[in-house]
């Protein structure tokens, strides 16, 4: 019996998630799968209640479980709080105790939603559905030597961007299987005509491929990545790279879509729980008067449901809930348009169940 570990969060997240988890429940009722839920504390509330981001019970809680599915954390409420214990770091720390290496973050542009996009309407036409799985843990975000200091020259700043071939390996073989749940393409994106880096990661990337004749990989250089993104993203389907060159083509590729409020992400580990998360934070500015849109948050579900808990029939159930909700012409605040009816996040949720 799959066990999910809830973290609600601060903000608009126990309204999201509520919704993501009436929908969880509706897709066991069809599919005769039984969930269970333990829900427990991080970010603000936690700091609130137990006086950290990150309580200990919240880390075993998720240890214990199948999947993670998390709202989201923070609020300006505790901005003015030391930087040790804010929110965000409840976030980080779960991922670094969960061992997440690879974060998972497919930009779709939904066909009602074209109008959004902010691509030429003939390009947004082609078509946007890009996942881009990105290393987390490693990379020059974390590598040794950095540091700032003063030499004869005057001031210098470094980092060191390092890979091993076990981590290119395993972040590979992520990309690889979720190709082959895809359209069974990779594209490793990279800076092998200047980094010697990117030359080991060229080189382990072809070895990986290796290991999965039916998944077809390309390799591209990270500035004609950024522009192919923009000029044709109908040509990629998984794209694969480091933490650096990852965190700037996932929010590229997730901004062009125009809807924040739509994209979901998963991080995982090597074989402990995967945690689920929409790409978009707590947004106080609308917390609490059900406006938010809870759409990223249950298509998060669809992909725990495909990446952690083996369910892809079931994952693929709700985003069709998704697709014929939009079609429907139902919109929170975020995505309406003219012609569409507005909604609020539980009348959403309500359709969403109602299509599943
Ligand atoms: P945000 O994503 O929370 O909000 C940006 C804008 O998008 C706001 O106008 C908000 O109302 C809107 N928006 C976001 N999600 C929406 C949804 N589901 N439906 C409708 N509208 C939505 O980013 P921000 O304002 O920069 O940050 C607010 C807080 O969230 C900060 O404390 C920040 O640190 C935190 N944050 C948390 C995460 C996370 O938990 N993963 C990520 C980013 C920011």
């Amino acid at each position: 019996m799959p066990k999910i570990c809830v973290l609600d969060g601060d903000g608009i997240g126990p309204e999201i998630v509520a919704q993501a988890l009436r929908v969880l429940e509706r897709i066991g009722e069809r599919f005769g799968r039984t969930f269970t839920f333990e829900h427990a504390l991080i970010g603000g509330c936690a700091i609130d209640a137990v006086g950290g981001p990150l309580p200990e019970e919240t880390v075993n809680a998720c240890r214990g479980s199948h999947a993670v599915l998390l709202g989201a954390v923070g609020g300006p409420q505790w901005d003015d709080l030391d930087p040790a214990i804010r929110p965000e770091k409840g976030l980080l720390g779960i991922r670094k105790e969960l061992g997440l290496f690879a974060n998972l973050r497919p930009a779709r542009l939904f066909r009602e939603l074209q109008d959004a996009c902010y691509l030429r309407p003939d390009i947004a036409e082609k078509g946007l559905d890009v996942m881009v799985v990105r290393e987390l843990t490693g990379g020059i975000y974390f590598g040794e030597p950095r540091g700032e200091e003063t030499r004869d020259t005057g001031r210098v700043g470094y980092n060191t961007m390092i890979y091993h071939e076990h981590e290119i390996r395993r972040i590979g073989r992520v990309a690889f299987e979720a190709a082959r749940k895809r359209r069974g393409r990779v594209c490793s994106v990279d800076k092998a005509n200047v980094l010697d880096v990117s030359r080991v990661w060229r080189a382990v990337m072809r070895e990986v491929a290796q290991e999965y004749p039916d998944v077809e990989l390309s390799e591209m250089y990270v500035d004609n990545a950024a522009m192919q993104l923009v000029r044709d993203p109908s040509q990629f389907d998984v794209v694969v790279t480091g933490n650096l060159f990852g965190d700037v083509l996932s929010d590229e590729a997730a901004a062009i879509t125009g809807s924040i409020g739509m994209l979901p992400s998963a991080s995982l580990g090597d074989g402990g729980p995967g945690l689920y998360e929409p790409i978009h934070g707590s947004a106080p500015d609308i917390a609490g008067q059900n406006k938010a849109n809870p759409l990223a948050t249950i298509l998060s579900v669809a992909m725990m449901l495909r990446h952690s808990l083996g369910m892809p029939e079931e994952a693929d159930a709700v985003e069709r809930a998704v697709e014929t909700t939009l079609s429907q012409g139902l919109r929170t605040g975020d995505i309406l348009q003219p012609g569409t009816r507005a909604v609020g996040c539980a009348e959403m949720g309500d359709a969403v169940l109602a299509c599943v």
